[in-house]
């Protein structure tokens, strides 16, 4: 079963202060997850997480994850902007993005973060917009598809990211030549993967392709970047990933493969997102109408544009109506918001219990890629954030979008003094 971290009497006190919708993060779970995972892979020397900014980029939750040791992995101007801005630089920032405009490698640059080259040709590209730093990085995708042992697959054929192995050889020649003189490998292969298997079936394919690439290329590697792909349990029946068990199954590769290999010094990164935070965070909304045509609908105050994955990808997110923990579930609803678009729905068939006017409905497992994924559709106005922190208080650490937010872009124009009449 899964339970809410805040209880119904915290959250009548917090919408007394902040109406619903918001996000709200949980400070003492995000601290505790980033903990483990630091513990779990404690053998490496060298070992770094830098947290997938595109997940959360609010900064006082990035803020935490710092605290906790975490670089930050941008992927574009304004995360590299808001990673200045929280004090990152150097090799604290990871730049992994791809079909890359040269303002976001020329801003990378300029924080002399690390730079993930996404494909072969970007090396002429950004030797001539900034030349070639001595430390680089390159995506690598080894096509074809992407098995575990229990059945979790993903078609990096299809995907659009990455050099090939032959790709990777002349790289890293290449780069080698234009002066760089430490190596990184990096690899996204699976999304969302809930097992054991993942990092260390990804761990060996990139070990041995690191032996292969100094025995062919004669280049020092210094890192290897596992990226992301680590999932959570969405289902309450799904069952989460252990992490301890993970980091010994890449230890076990990295002994068995690098280390007999004379390799035994080089750094394990993560660029996690999903895993570092997913779990703590709710979307907090209230039922406002009940609607029996010839299905039974729930219409909450928060809609796609708050929490899109459901729309997107059919995702699952459990939801759980408040106080209503141990009532029989034995009414089966579409729960929506409110876009004109069908697809904007919550949950679609859901057993719950029976929902009235008012009840406070918690989405759950929206602290990466919720709040971030939103837009503006239908000119829906973005809710706010809140962090409860670990002393149980709550700080509002976004505020929710107002009028004059969504119309900022005509302030050039003459009908924005007309509208800000309005508003
Ligand atoms: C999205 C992304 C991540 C984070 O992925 P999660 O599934 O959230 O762990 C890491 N690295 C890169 C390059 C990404 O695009």
């Amino acid at each position: 079963m899964k339970k809410p971290f805040v209880t119904k009497e915290q959250l009548d006190e917090i919408i007394k202060e902040f109406p619903t919708p918001f996000h709200i993060y949980d400070e003492k779970g995000i601290r505790e997850n980033a903990r483990k995972l630091k513990e779990a892979f404690s053998w490496n020397k060298g070992f770094k997480e830098y947290f997938a900014v595109k997940a959360n980029p609010n900064p006082y939750i990035i803020s935490i994850l710092k605290e906790e040791g975490c670089g930050v992995d941008c992927s574009s101007l304004t995360e590299l902007i808001l990673a200045q801005a929280l004090g990152y630089s150097g090799e604290e920032i990871m730049f992994s993005s791809n079909a890359t405009p040269a303002e976001e490698f020329i801003k990378a640059a300029e924080l002399k973060g690390t730079i993930n080259l996404d494909d072969f040709t970007h090396i002429e590209f950004l030797d001539k917009l900034t030349g070639i730093p001595e430390t680089i990085s390159c995506r690598y995708n080894p096509g074809g598809t992407f098995e575990i042992a229990n059945g979790i697959m993903d078609n990096p054929g299809d995907a659009k990211y990455g050099f090939t192995k032959v790709q990777m050889i002349e790289g890293f020649k290449l780069l080698k030549e234009k002066g760089a003189k430490y190596f990184g490998i990096h690899s996204f292969l699976a999304s969302n993967t809930i097992s054991n298997e993942y990092y260390p079936n990804l761990a060996g394919i990139l070990f041995n392709l690191a032996v292969e690439l100094r025995d062919k290329t004669g280049v020092e590697i210094k890192f290897i970047n596992l990226s992301g792909g680590i999932g959570v349990p969405y289902k309450p029946e799904e069952k989460a990933n252990d992490i301890m068990v993970i980091g010994q199954g890449v230890r076990k590769a990295f002994e068995e493969i690098l280390v007999p290999a004379g390799m035994g010094d080089i750094a394990i990164y993560t660029e996690l997102g999903r895993y570092m935070l997913a779990p703590y965070g709710h979307l907090v909304s209230t039922a406002i109408h009940e609607k029996h045509i010839y299905k039974e609908y729930i219409g909450l105050d928060a809609c796609a544009v708050d929490l899109m994955r459901p729309a997107m990808y059919g995702s699952y997110h459990h939801i759980t109506v408040m106080g209503k923990e141990d009532a029989p579930k034995n009414h089966k609803y579409d729960v929506t918001g409110s876009l004109c678009e069908n697809n904007d729905k919550f949950a679609i068939d859901r057993m719950l219990p029976k929902i009235d006017m008012g009840d406070l409905i918690v989405i759950h497992d929206t602290g990466a890629h919720g709040y971030a994924m939103g837009y503006n559709y239908n000119g829906k106005l973005k809710s706010a954030e809140l962090l409860l922190k670990e002393d149980k208080t709550v700080k509002m650490i976004r505020r929710a979008e107002r009028p004059e937010d969504y119309f900022a872009t005509l302030d050039f124009s003459e009908y924005f003094n007309a509208i800000d009449d309005k508003i």
